[in-house]
C-alpha cells in the first residue's frame, strides 16, 4: 500500500480471480469458462464494429437491450446490460446496501459479496450452508435485510428452487434479494418470470459461462423498472459507457445465435454426468451440480490434489477457506479435456499409493 492509499479501503482484501496461466497448460478448468468458442455471427458482429471504434458505443445499449428483451420476456426498461455480472452486482450493492441495510449471503458463495460489502462498508451477515452445502431457506425469511447468492450457488453447484427465492423475496418486502445466475443455464430454472411478481427480486445473469464471451465482459440485471432505474444513476455516475461497442454487437448475435449455445450446454451438461461418474470410480465425493463446474472431494487432500494437477498441466480451482480446504473445483471442459483430467488424477492416485 502507497502512503497515499485511502484509509478508507486500508484493510480491504481484493478479490483474487483464477489464475491466467503463462506456462503451457492442457486443461485449464479453473475459471468456468466455455470450451467451446463464440458462434460465427459474434465473430463476424465484432469485426464489423472495427472500423467505428472511433465513436463513442451506445452508453443505452438500446439494440442490445431490445434483443436481451424479447429473449428474458421483460420490457427493455426492466433490464439493464453490463460489463460483465461483476459490474452487475457491484452497481447493486452500491445502490441498495449502506451501513443500515446489510447484506446477507451464505458462508459458501461467490467470494466477491464479500469483498463489494468490505469495499462499500456495508455489514456482510454471513450465513453458513447446512451440512450437504443446500441453502437453508428458513434462514432467510424476515431478515429485514438484502440478500444475495448464487443460484446455482458456487463453488458449490447447488441450487434452490424459484419457489423458495419467491418466498424469501415475499418475506424481505422492504430490502433487495438478488439472485446471481451465471450458471442457470447447466439445467436450473431461472427466476426471471418471478421478478414481475417481486418488485424487491433482481435477477443478474452473464455471457461469460453458457455463452462463451467471458472476454468479452457481458451480462444483464433484470427487475422491476424501479430497481432498474436505481441501477442506472449508479451506472451514469460511474461508469456510463460501461459495454464496449463490440460487446454490444457480439451480444445481439449471440442471441440470435442462441440454440448453438443451448446446444453447447447440453453437451457440457452432459460431460458434467460422464465426469462426475469416473470421478466417483475414482473414490470422490462429488457434490451434485447444476452449473458448469464440479465441487469433489477426493482421498488426496485438496491443495495436494491442486498442486499435483497443475505439475501435470491441468488447472482447477482450490479454495484455502474452511469447509471445503478438502475439495477441488474443477470446471467441465470438453470431453477431451475431462479426460486429461481424469487420467492426471488416476496418474496422482496410482504414485500416491505407490509411495504408500
Ligand atoms: N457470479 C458468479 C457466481 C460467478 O462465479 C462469476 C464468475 N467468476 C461471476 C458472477 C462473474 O462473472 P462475470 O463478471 O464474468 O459475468
Amino acid at each position: 500500500m502507497s502512503r497515499f492509499f485511502s484509509a478508507r479501503h486500508a484493510s480491504l482484501v481484493p478479490y483474487t480471480p483464477g489464475e491466467q496461466p503463462q506456462i503451457p497448460i492442457t486443461a485449464k478448468l479453473n475459471t468456468n469458462e466455455s470450451p467451446y468458442p463464440p458462434s460465427e455471427g459474434v465473430a463476424r458482429a465484432i469485426t464489423g464494429e472495427i472500423g467505428k471504434l472511433q465513436l463513442y458505443n451506445d452508453p443505452e445499449c438500446t439494440a442490445l437491450r431490445k434483443a436481451a428483451a424479447k429473449y428474458y420476456g421483460v420490457a427493455p426498461d426492466e433490464l439493464l446490460a453490463v460489463n460483465g455480472s461483476d459490474d452487475a452486482l457491484l452497481f447493486a450493492f452500491i445502490a441498495f446496501g449502506d451501513r443500515d441495510r446489510p447484506m446477507a449471503f451464505p458462508d459458501l458463495t461467490y467470494g466477491f459479496y464479500s469483498v463489494y460489502a468490505d469495499f462499500l462498508h456495508i455489514p456482510a451477515h454471513v450465513i453458513p450452508l447446512r451440512e450437504d452445502f443446500s441453502i437453508d431457506p428458513e434462514d432467510y425469511m424476515g431478515l429485514g435485510e438484502n440478500v444475495v447468492f448464487a443460484n446455482p450457488n458456487a463453488p458449490t453447484g447447488r441450487a434452490l428452487a424459484p419457489g423458495e427465492i419467491g418466498r424469501i423475496a415475499a418475506s424481505n418486502p422492504d430490502r433487495v434479494v438478488i439472485v446471481d445466475e451465471a450458471y442457470v443455464d447447466f439445467g436450473w430454472e431461472s427466476c426471471v418470470p418471478l421478478t414481475r411478481e417481486y418488485d424487491n427480486l433482481l435477477v443478474v445473469q452473464t455471457f461469460s459461462k453458457s455463452r462463451s464471451m467471458a472476454g468479452a465482459r457481458l451480462g444483464f440485471a433484470i427487475g422491476n423498472r424501479e430497481l432498474i432505474r436505481d441501477m442506472n444513476t449508479v451506472k451514469y455516475s460511474t461508469d456510463p459507457y460501461n459495454v464496449n461497442r463490440m460487446t454490444q454487437a457480439a451480444g445481439i448475435a449471440a442471441f440470435a445465435e442462441n440454440d448453438y449455445y443451448m446446444a453447447n450446454c447440453r453437451r457440457i451438461m452432459e460431460t458434467r454426468a460422464y465426469t462426475t461418474g469416473e470421478l466417483e470410480k475414482l473414490g470422490f465425493a462429488v457434490i451434485p451440480s447444476m452449473t458448469n463446474f464440479l465441487l469433489a472431494q477426493g482421498p488426496v487432500p485438496g491443495r495436494e490434489l491442486y498442486l499435483s494437477l497443475k505439475e501435470r498441466g491441468v488447472l482447477v480451482r482450490w479454495f484455502d477457506q474452511p469447509r471445503i480446504r478438502d475439495y477441488i473445483r474443477v470446471s467441465i471442459g470438453s470431453r477431451e479435456q475431462m479426460d486429461r483430467f481424469l487420467a492426471a488424477v488416476t496418474d496422482i492416485l496410482e504414485t500416491r499409493s505407490e509411495k504408500i
